[in-house]
């Protein structure tokens, strides 16, 4: 049994230089672009297996947008906007699965966008990536208020025993997890190998549109290791060349509506 379900989380709106950096920049043959808004969809992912419920990332809640929680930095730049049916319970609901059901976790990384519900998940294993939890706990024990930009500090105390995972492994037959740094110190993504959809690959914020993913590759509005970045693009495009996978990014609005919809799955 392995059946993949997206869950819709809603929308970030932001400046669309924050998704694709200098995305609306004047340049010559361009003198006179425009600021745009983008609508950012959040996404987690919920894998049915024989080992159990899977959740990639926790997606945001909507009581975050609510002052004091998000800080009014994050509030102001990403404006979160869900509807009460893109609450994760409920659309945890529409696949007939409770949160007490979820037996493991993996967080792509710590932004405060793919952590926003981890507090619900006491029961699960949470597997997350090394290098981020230990620079966004750094960050906050220094008071860095710039390194610690994206990340959110209640979601980080959380008492989780975390797993930290440093390098690539096979989390339960047919689900692989993989290491792509570069837009934060550590990213993981997920390699599903399914029956009648092939290989299905969430690299989460490694990819964030179609448009970085390229081929060229660009830069997204945050990259945290230029160099690591844009190697795990390329990792990303190895693997999908190995498997003949379809590569579903983070935040792309066009790639979003086109995808299989929790309660629908690929399988
Ligand atoms: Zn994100």
């Amino acid at each position: 049994m392995l059946r993949v379900y997206i869950l819709d989380n809603g929308v970030l709106k932001t400046d669309k230089n924050n998704v694709v950096a200098g995305a609306t920049m004047c340049t010559r043959t361009r003198p006179f672009a425009q600021h745009e808004f983008y609508e950012m969809p959040v996404m987690s992912v919920l894998i049915e297996h024989d080992n159990g419920y899977l959740l990639f990332d926790t997606g945001s809640n909507m009581h975050s947008m609510e002052k004091g929680y998000w800080d009014e930095g994050i509030q102001d730049i990403y404006e979160l906007k869900q509807s009460l049916g893109q609450n994760i319970e409920i659309q945890l609901a529409t696949c007939g699965v409770r949160k007490e059901e979820i037996n493991t976790v993996v967080l792509s990384h710590m932004h405060f966008d793919h952590t926003g519900n981890l507090k619900l998940f006491k029961n699960a294993k949470v597997y997350a990536p090394k290098a981020d939890v230990e620079f966004a706990r750094n960050a906050f024990a220094k008071g860095d208020s710039t390194a610690a930009f994206g990340y959110h500090k209640p979601d980080l105390e959380l008492p989780i025993n975390y797993t930290l995972v440093e390098k690539d492994f096979e989390l339960f037959k047919g689900v692989e997890v993989i290491c792509l740094p570069g837009h934060s110190p550590g990213v993981l993504g997920l390699v599903v190998h399914t029956e009648k959809s092939g290989t299905l690959i969430f690299p989460m914020d490694a990819v964030y549109t179609k448009e970085i993913y390229g081929p060229p590759a660009k830069a997204s509005g945050l990259v945290f290791n230029r160099t690591e970045y844009f190697a795990s693009i390329e990792k990303v495009r190895e693997i999908a060349k190995k498997y003949r996978a379809q590569v579903i990014p983070a935040h792309d609005n066009e790639v979003f509506k086109n995808l299989k919809k929790a309660p629908y799955y690929y399988e």
